[in-house]
């Protein structure tokens, strides 16, 4: 059970279809695991069909169907997640459906970079050119460096559980820091923690120590 959702203008604007796929991304994974999002995704796309329905039909550009199918089919697509009650089907390696074409042949086959002892990080270049979108595995009983956020990190969790001095964040939990927000994760004792990272802007070290052990902390995006 989830306990930690996108807000609702996220989720609306995911609904809408006008996030960027980066974005969107973290959303499709959270909803395979949130039924309660997934109902609420539903309420919004018929309540969108209505408001929809009663607006007089507005003239579109030659090329918007084109540009509609570039964005469809370029990279930085992302599945949408269906917003039906039942819970969707799992890849082979149990993970969500929407990350499937961006870990094709299982999660040890990625490239992984060791960023500290107790965490690796695997880039999943997802070609946004604003956004890094990668996997973070905190070993069992890890603690990640403390860090200050420049810009926003979007975070879901696949497999395990972590927490923080706020919380204590379980499979499929959707979270969003912010400018200025500081947090040191600690992965569960008892099982590795494998994670879904979106950051937008370069994480802000604590000091030189962690601007030399985490040269990952600048962001590559795609
Ligand atoms: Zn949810």
């Amino acid at each position: 059970m989830t306990h930690y959702h996108p807000d609702q203008f996220l989720l609306n604007d995911y609904v809408a279809g006008s996030l960027p796929g980066a974005v969107a991304l973290p959303i499709a994974v959270h909803l395979e695991y949130c039924a309660q999002c997934r109902e609420e995704g539903a309420q919004l796309s018929r309540l969108g069909a209505e408001l929809f329905s009663e607006l007089d039909p507005v003239p579109v550009g030659d090329d918007a169907f084109a540009r509609l199918l570039e964005r469809l089919d370029g990279k930085g697509a992302v599945p949408m997640t269906p917003l039906a009650p039942q819970r969707p089907a799992r890849t082979r390696d149990g993970l969500p459906r929407a990350l499937r074409s961006l870990v094709p042949t299982g999660v040890e086959e990625l490239d992984w970079k060791r960023i500290s002892g107790a965490l690796r990080a695997s880039r999943l270049g997802f070609g946004d050119p604003r956004r890094e979108v990668a996997l973070h595995h905190i070993r069992a009983g890890g603690k990640v460096l403390a860090h200050g956020h420049a810009g926003s990190e979007i975070t879901v969790v696949l497999q395990g559980s972590f927490s923080d001095q706020d919380g204590r964040y379980a499979q499929g939990d959707f979270l969003v820091r912010g400018p200025g927000d500081e947090h040191r994760p600690v992965a569960a004792a008892d099982s590795d923690c494998l994670c879904l990272a979106v950051l937008d802007a370069p994480i802000r070290l604590g000091g030189l120590l962690g601007r030399l052990a985490n040269p990952f902390l600048r962001i590559h995006p795609r």
